[in-house]
């Protein structure tokens, strides 16, 4: 069954008092449910625990309301009434053989207190990290002493709730037990400021304290963060060295990343599998207990080299976990090409971001586990011997086929193009998109072990073909394409020129290999990833690019991927011009007015050529023509008629895999009414809350 190669991650290993089943960590993530959501979180932490990971972690959680992080939901133990909701994800862990884990967080000045109206805290007086109008307050000795005791009283619930592993966490640039370590936020000069020895007492006291609360049963992690790459005045790899030293055999185990997320989470435009390791390989030299590192690892190849090289002890994991919350068990069971690889795209962060619950491209069922009782791996067998007939191979359809296929329906696909993927194929030959492919590719080879599956490409099909093939249902993911003519949030008519001016390219033009010259504009009123990867693509090609948007920012929303500062970065480097506040007024195929949103202030740019990155149209004329011929489907027996994904409304891949999933779902399965899924009420107590809900 398993590759020998991989017995390696499979040899349990002690962590002070409690021993891992495995070499599989899903290390602390956040999650948009948390507190708020109790059995949602509880039930995708469960997910994981029976997908195989040793070591099932909560994201950070809250250890008093002066380290209040809304709007932002996370984990809470304020109190004891905080115990049961993770006393109920501790229950679900353990019944499939995983240890528990809790990181304990106080935030200082990264924390809001928006809903406490507590005064913020920091080792010195400074602003608020998240451009709140607010001071943080330097602390007092007596404050210190109080912050010790909160996280002292919340490891002790932690160790109630029945977690097994407790963590101190000083990474990040989130709690104070990193702040304190940090010049920049910490100008102290008593006991615990100046000197390292003075700046890492607080982070030693903390973990000496939770050793005394709880490390009779509980094994006491350390999350630290080995390079800010911010410079002087940021924890710089030379320092961090030293305070490993310092308290190397202090923690069980060692969790060890680069701050803040942006540079841990990276994406995989910027960042492939394993781009830790410069920045943490030297932790394992240092200490004798074991270390867990990230590194978005999906090849088991690679997890078993990080520890054969002696890098780390154990694979943690966050968006592979939650890319496939089976992973561990599918390299258990030998069943490699059924592990379906993150992509590095994190929409999973976007959730976090806008304050709700986490999706993930890959994985339709993230999130879903409770609210929709969707399983990561299950799915009910199919009702009927009806078949049913794809219309585009995209991430829609190939989802709907796959899904179909496993609940065992007869289901044809048929895809217009040469080639299987849609968006996903068009978009990974793009810079830095590559691993998106990773979409297609899971779904192509599982849908090639369903002998129930037939696909069929080179073959467009007509609404008058669709009738002749005459299937029960029917369901057209036909995608859509990019406007030419700049309608879009900023322009709510046709901007005049564009739209049959040869000078004009979308980015479906660039995906067919159509490209511009010279010097041009990419005018993005998008605001997500699009308008960057144009600009780059035309840039390595040589062009003179201006990267015009109406936004404030360069692409605004991948502030919510944690893409933003690395776009950024890229542009400048190389030599991208970034027009902001700007909209277009007209283009003659030579010159471009643009203006400036805010003073209407107009100019002329001499341009070879423009491309317009701002809406989308669904191609749904096939929809729109079966429609029409409704009254023809009984004769053709066609029963439903469904439109998804880009087609049905344009959005990120992740819509259109969702999209193809919940139709397989719910295809012949009773209706679940007006709110298609379950919901947490809030009551006046949070024990009757978990009482009062049906798991
Ligand atoms: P989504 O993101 O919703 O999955 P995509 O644009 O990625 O949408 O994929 C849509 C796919 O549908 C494309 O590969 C396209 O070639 C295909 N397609 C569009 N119209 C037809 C049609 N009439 N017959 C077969 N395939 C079609
Ligand atoms: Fe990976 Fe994207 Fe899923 Fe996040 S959303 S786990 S980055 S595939």
């Amino acid at each position: 069954m398993r590759d020998p190669r991989y017995d390696i991650l499979f040899t349990p290993i002690k962590i002070g008092p409690v021993t891992a089943k495995n070499r599989f960590f899903q290390v602390p993530h956040c999650n948009g449910m948390g507190h708020a959501m109790p059995l949602a979180h509880a039930a995708m932490r469960e997910a994981k625990a029976e997908g195989g990971w040793a070591v099932v972690s909560t994201e950070e959680c809250e250890i008093h309301p002066s380290g209040d992080l809304t709007p932002y939901v996370e984990a809470r133990l304020w109190d004891d009434r905080d115990i049961p909701a993770l006393a109920l994800m501790c229950d679900k862990v353990h019944a499939h053989g995983a240890l528990a884990a809790l990181e304990l967080s106080h935030n200082g000045p990264t924390a809001s207190n928006l809903y406490s109206r507590e005064v913020l805290l920091a080792p010195s007086h400074q602003p608020s990290k998240y451009g709140y109008p607010s001071q943080a307050r330097a602390m007092t000795l007596h404050d210190i002493r109080e912050y010790r005791r909160w996280h002292r009283e919340a490891a002790i619930r932690g160790k109630r709730a029945g977690m097994d592993i407790i963590y101190v966490y000083a990474a990040h640039d989130l709690s104070l037990a990193m702040h304190f370590l940090q010049r920049r936020r910490n100008q102290r000069s008593d006991e615990y400021g100046g000197s390292l020895e003075n700046r890492v007492r607080l982070l030693r006291e903390v973990l000496q304290d939770t050793k005394d609360a709880v490390g009779d049963s509980c094994a006491v992690a350390l999350r630290f963060a080995t390079e800010e790459l911010l410079g002087p005045g940021g924890v710089e790899l030379a320092e961090a060295k030293e305070i490993v030293g310092m308290l190397a055999e202090l923690p069980d185990l060692w969790d060890v990343n680069v701050a803040a997320w942006y540079n841990d989470s990276v994406p995989s435009r910027f960042a492939g599998e394993g781009a830790q390791e410069p920045f943490i390989d030297f932790v394992k030299q240092t200490t004798s207990k074991p270390v867990v590192g990230v590194g978005r690892f999906t090849s088991p190849d690679t997890m078993a080299s990080q520890l054969k090289r002696g890098v780390l002890d154990m694979i943690g994991c966050a968006r592979p976990s939650i890319a496939d919350p089976f992973l561990p068990r599918k390299i258990e069971e030998g069943r490699i090409d059924d592990i379906r690889e993150c992509i590095g795209c994190n929409i999973c962060v976007s959730g976090d971001m806008t304050i709700s619950p986490i999706r993930c491209t890959q994985n339709p069922t993230m999130g879903e586990e409770w609210r929709k009782g969707w399983h990561p791996e299950r799915i009910a067998p199919k009702r009927s011997a009806s078949r049913v007939l794809v219309v585009g191979a995209g991430p829609a359809g190939l989802e709907v086929a796959r899904a179909l296929g496993q609940r065992g329906y007869e289901v044809s696909l048929a895809e217009a193009r040469k080639e299987l993927g849609g968006r996903v194929t068009r978009e990974a030959r793009l810079p830095g998109l590559a691993e998106w492919a990773r979409v297609r590719d899971w779904r192509v080879g599982q849908i090639d072990k369903l002998a129930n599956i037939a696909v069929y490409l080179d073959s467009a099909l007509t609404a008058q073909d669709v009738l002749d093939f005459g299937a029960e249902h029917v369901v057209l993911a036909t995608g859509c394409h990019w406007r030419r003519d700049g309608y879009g949030r900023s322009n709510g008519f046709a901007i005049p020129g564009l739209a049959n001016n040869p000078r004009v390219f979308t980015p479906d033009d660039l995906m067919d290999g159509r490209l511009p010259e010279g010097r041009l504009v990419v005018f993005d009123d998008d605001g997500f990833y699009y308008g960057s990867v144009a600009a780059e693509l035309l840039r390595l090609r040589g062009c003179e690019v201006i990267h015009l948007t109406p936004d404030d920012s360069i692409a605004p929303w991948s502030q919510h991927t944690l893409d933003y500062r690395h776009i950024r970065k890229r542009m400048t480097k190389l030599g991208i011009e970034a027009m902001v506040s700007h909209d277009i007024v007209s283009y003659d195929g030579t010159t471009l007015t643009v203006e400036d949103v805010w003073t209407h202030q107009r100019r002329e740019l001499a341009c070879d050529a423009v491309v317009t990155v701002t809406a989308r149209v669904p191609d749904d004329a096939l929809y729109q023509e079966l429609l029409r011929r409704e009254p023809e489907w009984p004769t053709a027996g066609v029963q439903s008629l469904r439109c998804i994904g880009d087609a049905e409304a344009p959005g990120l891949i992740a819509h259109a895999v969702y999209a193809g999933h919940r139709y397989a779902r719910e295809l012949e399965e009773p209706a679940s009414g007006e709110v298609a899924f379950k919901r947490h009420f809030h009551t006046a107590d949070a024990d009757d809350l978990l009482r009062g809900s049906p798991a």
